[in-house]
């Protein structure tokens, strides 16, 4: 378990999760099934539309992915919620060409399989395309409704997918498109204004409409498309500085047997928030945050550091981009940052002095 999610496996060597919630999908299309009178084959029939969906959904994901690699970029995990999936990336390329590449291979996995539909649907059943095939609640439950149904809802995933708006795919292609003429944070904040714009569109046409899930997606819009623009306007304020600019060379060290108690103590004394642990031979073992200290503060103040602390960190180079730093903070959840020049220890990064940096620069 992962942030409440079960992995399912490897695909590519990608982990595949599943959001515990899927499990009150499962049970909402059971009751939707029972109470539309569907009887057991139906529900069943149901059932297997859901899943046919999803592994649409992972493949479209996978696609994502696949493009990405071809750029070097690895994905850190692909997560499947009930609301869709969700493909995290290492980083997102600044070229738009490579962004443009990667946000439109999602859609694409949909556009292939419709087209595999299509033609299975044809050389299947023929050419009878009738609305009934669209009752989704209504007997017959065929594998001719099903293809067709299945169909339909890639051709879904398209038009929503390339809605352009963050953190749609269609956001990011309008992006890459508009950063070939202007500079990236430009081109973020007009595809996020229009983002928005959009949004606040769907938001009244749902509301007019008494359209609920229409009124949800415009809500999760709006939001999607005010992060991004914050994030990549935080990192344009990071433009041109290295990590030596900000670098902290004094520090508290804490040892692998010190405890809870120990660190805590040091942490009240308000001065630094996170902390780097070493073994009695000095070498990096791993860091200790103000969050984890705090949640282990009542169950046990005598727990050694080496027993709660993190091991899987980044580390970074003086020479690297203060920028890439504050990325690599917040994709890892790593409020604290080792920094090496040829292999020794110069300092540290915290998430506290980039946050300030960037406040005193606006
Ligand atoms: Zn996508």
């Amino acid at each position: 378990m992962r942030n409440m999610s079960l992995m399912l496996g490897r695909i590519g060597g990608i982990p595949i999760y599943v959001h515990w919630t899927f499990s009150l999908l499962i049970a909402y299309v059971v009751y939707i099934g029972v109470i539309n009178q569907m009887g057991y084959t139906g529900v069943v029939w149901l059932l297997a539309l859901t899943g046919a969906v999803f592994i649409c959904v992972l493949l479209h994901e996978l696609g994502h992915s696949m493009a990405a690699r071809k750029y070097g970029i690895e994905t850190e995990d692909i997560s499947l919620l009930p609301i869709g999936g969700l493909a995290r990336l290492e980083k997102m390329p600044r070229k738009p060409t490579q962004e443009l590449v990667i946000a439109i291979m999602g859609p694409m996995v949909n556009v292939a399989i419709g087209l595999v539909l299509f033609v299975v649907f044809i050389v299947g059943f023929g050419t009878d395309f009738n609305l009934d095939l669209l009752e989704i609640f209504e007997a017959p439950f065929t594998g001719k409704k099903f293809v067709f149904l299945l169909l339909i809802m890639n051709i879904s995933l398209v038009v929503f997918n390339m809605i352009p708006a963050f953190p749609m795919d269609g956001g990011r292609v309008f992006r890459a498109l508009l950063s070939y003429k202007m500079d990236y944070v430009k081109a973020t904040q007009i595809a996020s204004l229009v983002g928005r714009a959009l949004a606040i569109g769907m938001v009244a046409f749902g509301f007019f409409e008494r359209e609920m899930t229409m009124m949800l997606i415009g809500t999760f819009v709006f939001f999607g498309a005010n992060v991004e623009n914050k994030v990549v306007s935080m990192e344009g304020a990071l433009e041109g500085y290295k990590v030596k600019d900000l670098l902290r060379k004094r520090y508290t060290i804490f040892r692998t047997h010190e405890t809870v108690r120990d660190a805590l103590s040091m942490l009240y004394k308000g001065l630094e928030r996170n902390f780097l642990i070493m073994d009695e031979h000095n070498s990096l073992e791993g860091i200790i945050t103000s969050k984890l200290l705090l949640a282990n503060k009542k169950t046990g103040l005598d727990t050694p550091l080496a027993d709660i602390m993190n091991t899987d960190i980044a580390a970074l180079d003086t020479n690297s981009e203060l920028k890439e730093v504050y990325a690599l903070m917040r994709q890892k959840q790593q409020p604290i940052v080792p920094i090496f020049e040829e292999g020794l220890l110069m300092g540290v990064i915290d998430y506290q002095t980039v946050s300030d940096f960037i406040q005193q620069k606006k």
